[in-house]
């Protein structure tokens, strides 16, 4: 007689229904899977046999047949060992099981035990959505897949124990664990002298601003990037499931945690490879770009990323979203991120120093703005120089306010924004369509025809004058006031202090 049950499979960063059917066939003794698997499912025949036998069962000798359904997208990874071999038990008549009640996934261990598998907290939500109110996991499992409220988890070590959730009355997973949170230990209050760049950082965190800092070796650029991570608000609910799907499908979750509750904040090297940066692989996964999702994608030495890369980071910062096409298909991946970047103004990075002296010559100047100008900076709200600052001074941490208290008030900030944006598919100002722009970042005609004139004068493309709107909207928020003023403009406007041309950089 066929046995049935329901498992979930993965195509991209969703997981969707799978029912495993098993049946026996005339024939020789034989084990075929059927369904699209790919090799990864194929591997599953002899972990499933002898986890069987090494659980205290038969595996009777006979011609099995398993189909995975539906067919139309291929099946990945070792999460079908447990539903298959549950379902070979039970059509073999070893259990006092008939049909199987719950949905389950895992990967076999040889002796039976069961191992985590990736992508839990998605299975769960659809599960979730698809009105199922029970999920049989693995142990290590336990809490990503409690984190989605709703829903009974039964987590199970072995094959065993799986048989006995089935056979008796077990009590579902009732524990939630949320990761404490992990904040950098780089604290503004120990940044001293830099009050402007300070300023910029909360601004830009605060909404949600692609961010530039540009300075000489030694002005602790990458310091006060990694301090950025410290003023960032604790992730909503619905922003640490996504990420926690996010980080779980890259298999990146690391084992028995729960929700991912603090921003993410991620900074590859420019060495990286495109497609960690990127994503996608045989088996496609998340990159970088997707993985700081919700939180802070910093790329230091910004020039001496590929100018390829670059490029590739268009959608994601127009969209939110990244997508791959493989051979397989193509898939789209969450990268609704902040840019923070951090670059020298020239090669040696002198520039604009009022001590030492650029050895640049013309052309190396003339090359290396191209790169800053190229495909990045139209997409940049606030950009900063970080000026070289005595190590004695920097660290000199009298009277500055320390990140708790500037996160505050970005958190006050953002619930502003959270409920303007409530009926959008974005939740902050730097990522507003421009017919929000036009509806919340309305001025006064005088300071309309002000910012006209200066963003004319400054040479700003009108991408950078809806960007400057975007920005002076934020300052008026942490102001908290409904309208942007004058000096909310003046602020945002010193914020484009990038020479917007070559020339201008030389002179
Ligand atoms: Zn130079």
């Amino acid at each position: 007689m066929l046995s049935k049950t329901i498992s979930l499979g993965i195509n991209g960063i969703d997981a969707h229904l799978v029912e495993v059917e098993v049946d026996t066939v005339r024939g020789l003794p034989g084990f075929t899977i059927v369904g699209l698997p790919d090799s990864s499912v194929k591997e599953a025949k002899d972990r499933i046999r002898s986890a069987i036998e090494n659980s205290g069962f038969l595996f009777p000798p006979k011609n099995y047949i398993v189909n995975l359904a539906p067919a139309e997208f291929k099946k990945q990874g070792s999460n079908f060992d447990l539903p298959i071999a549950i379902a070979i038990l039970v059509h073999s008549g070893q259990t006092d099981i008939h049909t199987i009640p719950y949905p389950m996934v895992g990967e076999l261990s040889l002796d039976g035990t069961l191992r985590a598998v990736q992508s839990t907290i998605s299975m769960t939500l659809t599960l979730h959505k698809k009105k199922f109110d029970h999920f049989i996991v693995p142990y290590d499992n336990r809490y990503e897949a409690n984190a989605i409220d709703n829903i009974k988890i039964y987590p199970a070590k072995s094959l065993n124990e799986v048989i006995k959730i089935l056979t008796t009355n077990t009590k579902p997973f009732t524990d939630t664990r949320q990761e404490t949170q992990k904040y950098f230990s780089i604290d503004f209050s120990t940044i001293a002298g830099q009050e402007g760049i300070k300023r910029a950082a909360e601004v830009a965190t605060a909404g949600y601003h692609n961010f530039l800092m540009y300075g000489p070796p030694g002005s602790g650029k990458s310091m006060i990037a990694k301090a950025i991570q410290g003023i960032l608000p604790k992730l909503t609910k619905n922003q640490a499931i996504e990420t926690t799907i996010i980080h779980s499908n890259a298999g990146v979750l690391p084992i028995n945690s729960g929700l991912i509750t603090t921003p993410p904040f991620r900074s590859p090297h420019h060495t990286s490879s495109h497609i960690s940066i990127v994503g996608g692989g045989r088996i496609a996964s998340p990159g970088e770009i997707s993985l700081s999702h919700n939180g802070i994608l910093f790329l230091d030495e910004l020039t001496e990323f590929q100018g390829f890369l670059l490029q590739t980071m268009r959608q994601p910062l127009e969209d939110g979203v990244i997508t791959i096409s493989r051979a397989a298909g193509t898939s789209v991946y969450p990268a609704k991120f902040m840019l923070v970047g951090a670059c020298n103004p020239c090669r040696c990075g002198y520039i604009f120093d009022p001590e030492i002296e650029c050895t640049c010559t013309n052309a190396m100047i003339r090359s290396y703005y191209s790169k800053i100008s190229g495909p990045i900076i139209d997409r940049i709200d606030i950009e900063h120089y970080v000026p070289r600052i005595a190590y004695e001074k920097l660290t000199n941490n009298s009277g500055t306010e320390a990140s708790a208290t500037i996160r505050e008030r970005i958190t006050e900030c953002r619930l502003i924004q959270l409920e303007r944006f409530k009926n959008r598919n974005y939740s902050f100002n730097g990522q507003m369509d421009t017919e929000d722009v036009r509806k919340y970042c309305q001025l006064s005609i005088e300071d309309e025809n002000f910012l006209i004139n200066s963003s004319q004068k400054m040479r700003l493309s009108a991408r950078s004058y809806f960007r400057i709107l975007r920005v002076a909207r934020t300052i008026a928020d942490l102001d908290k006031k409904e309208d942007i003023k004058k000096n909310h403009i003046l602020e945002a406007l010193s914020y484009k202090n990038l020479p917007r041309n070559y020339e201008m950089f030389l002179s």
